[in-house]
């Protein structure tokens, strides 16, 4: 038997899960997916490509909390000579108080519930398979990883909105989110491009934004107090002027459901487009409006980058990761032809190619192409929590 740790990743509607062996966390032995919850849910193993055990259907309208009671049962039959040692939790919100990854307890939980309200639609997801988890296999360690940690070395002025000092007391501040991925960049970041101490990172997928990090910190970026500001995302509208949320709700009497669907749901590519929320899809269409929505996507982080610049007094290096990040050569080059006068210039063939290094040897600032790994962050927290046990 090998020892592993479980890690679920817990979305809107899906849940991602991966066993990493104890002793070597960064390469998963079995990694899959449940996509459309609550919707018509698909259940999918991508790890080993080859992986030919029966595949579970599920119930249209299954929850996060059946699916992950199903994935035990499932693993329990087909994780064979897998032994699970813990399990690892991606939690998007860990507030002000937490500042790293915690063993999960029920005060713990009862702390992460308290704070729903700063991430209604994920907080909860995450948090039904932690309950589910303690009531089924109670003596199964769990640890939680939070997607806003890393930010909470930002810069103070990078987290605070220009309100009422009584409002940031409440909690009014930018979080920042996809912490886990950019735990990851920082931690091989030295590998890739040694000596570069200002870094931003733009992690380009469904959700995407940027971080810029100092030796290896976020000190700024660009989601804030929720996951909607900041870039344009797949769906999501990314920053916009208050005025227009006034608007909706004055003048065409939208209700907050209404709004909270058009910006989370019915925005960003998939809005301006008309088309779909993913880049692949867009890139491969000759409508206009695909072209409008890619060249916004790319004027948008171009302009984001420079607007971080400043937070860390230049610009050593450009990071791309995720799904857009790691593979549309289009989209890097929409954004880096922006970014000129930064220091940033691509080597065409290299970014074709999605070598490691992007950018032509003569480039003041290099541009570069890491690929994320959440699960190995949540893994490796888990592992050495563990040993603090
Ligand atoms: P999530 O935030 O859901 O984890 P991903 O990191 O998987 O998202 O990124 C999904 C995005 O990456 C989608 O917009 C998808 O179209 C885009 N993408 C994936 N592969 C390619 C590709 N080969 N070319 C262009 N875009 C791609």
């Amino acid at each position: 038997m090998t020892d592993v740790i479980l890690t679920l990743n817990a979305g809107s509607s899906s849940l991602k899960f991966a066993l990493h062996p104890v002793a070597a966390p960064l390469i998963p032995v079995l990694r899959g997916k449940i996509t459309g919850l609550k919707r018509a849910p698909v259940f999918s193993v991508s790890v080993p490509k080859d992986h030919g055990a029966d595949i579970p259907t599920l119930a249209l309208d299954t929850t996060h909390e059946q699916a992950a009671a199903l994935l035990l049962r499932w693993l329990a039959d087909h994780a064979g000579g897998h032994h699970i040692k813990a399990v690892g939790h991606r939690v998007v919100h860990g507030g002000q108080a937490f500042t790293q990854s915690v063993r999960v307890t029920p005060e713990i939980v009862a702390q992460l519930a308290a704070l729903t309200p700063l991430a209604p639609l994920h907080q909860p997801h995450n948090i039904a398979p932690m309950r589910m988890i303690a009531q089924t296999a109670p003596d199964l360690p769990q640890v939680a990883c939070f997607d806003t940690s890393f930010h909470t070395t930002q810069d103070p002025l990078a987290k605070l909105f220009a309100l009422p000092k009584a409002l940031t007391d409440q909690g009014l501040i930018r979080y920042g989110f996809h912490g886990l991925s950019y735990a990851y960049i920082a931690s091989v970041l030295p590998e890739h491009i040694p000596g570069a101490s200002r870094v931003i990172v733009a992690h380009l997928g469904n959700g995407a934004s940027l971080c810029a990090m100092k030796d290896g910190k976020s000190v700024a970026t660009t989601m804030g107090f929720t996951a909607l500001d900041g870039l344009v995302m797949g769906r999501r509208s990314g920053r916009l002027d208050p005025g227009v949320i006034l608007h909706l709700v004055q003048q065409k009497g939208m209700s907050v459901p209404e709004i909270e669907t058009l910006l989370y749901q019915k925005s960003g590519l998939l809005g301006v487009s008309g088309i779909s929320n993913a880049m692949q899809d867009l890139e491969t269409s000759d409508h206009p409006d695909a072209k409008t929505a890619i060249d916004l996507f790319c004027f948008r982080a171009a302009s984001e980058i420079a607007g971080l610049i400043p937070a860390l007094g230049g610009l050593d290096a450009l990071v791309f990761t995720a799904g857009i990040g790691e593979n549309s050569a289009a989209t890097r080059a929409g954004i880096c032809a922006r970014l000129g006068w930064a220091g940033v210039r691509l080597d065409g063939a290299a970014n074709a190619r999605h070598d490691a290094c992007i950018s032509s040897a003569d480039a003041p600032c290099p541009a570069h192409v890491i690929p994320t790994n959440e699960d190995a962050v949540i893994a490796g927290d888990t592992i050495d929590l563990m040993g603090k046990i």
